[in-house]
């Protein structure tokens, strides 16, 4: 008993907003914008969580038009998604997360944002990939206007 789950985000690169990513802060010259911390790898993961329990969306759940998540911690958010998951009887297996971004360097963070992403769902590192990868300056990423994550879940059923 299993079940997949993909999710996708883009949020806008601006000046003057902190940069998360993977629930780790990065420091970087821009930042993302959004209504919340705008955690476009986060987001991408809650996403693949509620799209593997045919749940909806984030925006379903936690909609930018509601001020209780002007500029929340997606963390936040991941543990309520997890908490969703855990109360329909389902587990996290693994999680695979690709996130495309031209700068910063993400590659030292990885390890930081694995450990801590593991933290939040309370499931072993080993659970939880991050990647990362540029799209060779092509597009809105490669511009640097923009950051894109992508994440694919697999939950068990821990019902019985
Ligand atoms: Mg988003």
């Amino acid at each position: 008993m299993i079940r997949i789950g993909q999710g996708y985000d883009v949020h806008r690169l601006v000046s003057e907003r902190e940069l998360w990513l993977c629930g780790v802060k990065l420091d970087h010259e821009l930042g993302l914008l959004g209504h919340s911390d705008a955690d476009v790898a986060i987001h991408a993961l809650c996403d693949a969580i509620l799209g593997a329990l045919a749940l909806g969306d984030i925006g379903k759940h936690f909609p930018d038009s509601d001020p209780r998540y002007k500029g929340i911690d997606s963390k936040i958010l991941l543990s309520n998604v997890c908490s969703l998951m855990r109360e329909k009887g389902y587990d996290l297996g693994n999680a695979d997360i690709t996130i495309c971004a031209e700068r910063p360097k993400l590659r030292p963070h990885i390890d930081t944002m694995r450990q801590t992403l593991a933290e939040v769902i309370n499931t072993p590192v080993d659970n939880i990939s991050v990647k990362a990868t540029t799209t060779e300056r092509l597009g809105f990423t490669g511009r640097e206007e923009g950051i894109s994550a992508m994440a694919v879940v697999l939950l068990s059923d821990i019902s019985r």
